[in-house]
């Protein structure tokens, strides 16, 4: 069951670069099928409940991974059924999950409760579970490790990323150890949802980067263990500081990724980094248009005269 997912570019970021005084590369993975990584993940945890005879595949998720599920789930001609927090998913994905067939359901809670609830579901049907908690999910996106030391032919010292249930960051870490190489992990949580930070799970997680807001991370110790054993570190960035990141790679680098996405730039400008680093961009800017026009600079009316188009076009601000 394939979309045609991995193989994204690996893009050097010269801003970023002169700005932190690193060797900085970003790793697209909005240039997947859905426009995020979770692509990488689902092609294998599809495929898999096929081969096992699965009525339907169903998910929580914070956006991407409905998303995601949805379009697996139509190739595959199987039913889908997704869970997100009612109002805090981003447009794009929610039109998304919603033009692939899914059923979407708008839960009054926020994401921990829905994969919770939907835990309960599959222990009582026959339908697969898709969520990172699917071993299939890590076997498929650890091939971003794979791709990155490929890519670059060795390994980078640093790979940032930004971490919310904390799947793509034990997967990550699982393919590099399987190319036997060890980059420091750098993950980063926005501030308002940064439970492996604090060392306690947040009950009411809040950021403007919905893809992370999660309270109760499902790989809480995988992905601990992933940070110690690299000798990396997990840290939080402020909304803010993610808006600006968001902003600064848009601006800066011509790369438009959605502000979670942006949150491994975030963490990398606030913290610091050595050698040759690769920031993990995970989802693409289109994904949530509502939070890029609330950000930018507004569009300039203008009369049909070339007078008029050419200072609205060229002139001073
Ligand atoms: C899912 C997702 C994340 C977080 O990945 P986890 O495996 O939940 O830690 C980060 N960014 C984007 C865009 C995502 O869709």
């Amino acid at each position: 069951m394939t979309l045609g997912e991995g193989g994204t570019p690996l893009v050097p970021a010269p801003a970023l670069s002169e700005r932190t005084g690193c060797e900085v590369w970003l790793k697209l993975e909005g240039a997947n099928p859905t426009g995020s990584f979770k692509d990488r993940g689902m092609t294998v945890a599809v495929s898999a409940a096929m081969r096992d005879g699965a009525e339907a595949v169903v998910c929580a998720s914070t956006g991407n991974t409905a998303a995601s599920a949805a379009a697996y789930a139509a190739r595959a001609g199987v039913r889908g059924a997704v869970i997100v927090p009612e109002g805090k998913i981003a447009t794009g994905k929610l039109a998304q999950a919603l033009m692939h067939g899914a059923r979407v359901v708008a839960l009054r809670g926020n994401f921990d409760q829905a994969l919770e609830l939907v835990l309960q579901l599959v222990d009582r049907n026959p339908i697969a579970l898709v969520n990172s908690i699917n071993p299939f999910r890590i076997e498929g996106q650890k091939t971003g490790a794979f791709e990155v030391c490929d890519q670059l032919g060795e390994a980078p010292d640093v790979l940032c990323v930004p971490v919310g249930n904390a799947g793509n960051v034990t997967a990550w870490w699982k393919g590099f150890r399987e190319y036997d190489v060890a980059p420091r992990l750098h993950g980063y949580q926005a501030e308002g949802a940064a439970p492996l930070v604090r060392g306690a799970p947040v009950e009411n997680p809040e950021t403007v980067a919905s893809a992370i807001r999660i309270g109760n991370p499902a790989r809480w110790e995988e992905a601990m263990d992933a940070f110690t054993s690299s000798r990396g570190e997990v840290r939080a960035v402020s909304d803010e500081e993610i808006l600006d990141a968001y902003s600064f790679l848009g601006e800066r680098e011509g790369v438009f990724a959605e502000p979670a996405s942006a949150a491994a730039v975030a963490g990398l400008l606030k913290y610091g980094a050595e050698g040759r680093v690769v920031c993990v961009l995970t989802g693409h800017g289109l994904k949530d248009p509502t939070t890029a026009l609330s950000r930018a600079a507004p569009v300039m009316p203008c009369e049909p005269s070339i007078e008029q188009v050419e200072r609205a076009m060229l002139g001073d601000g």
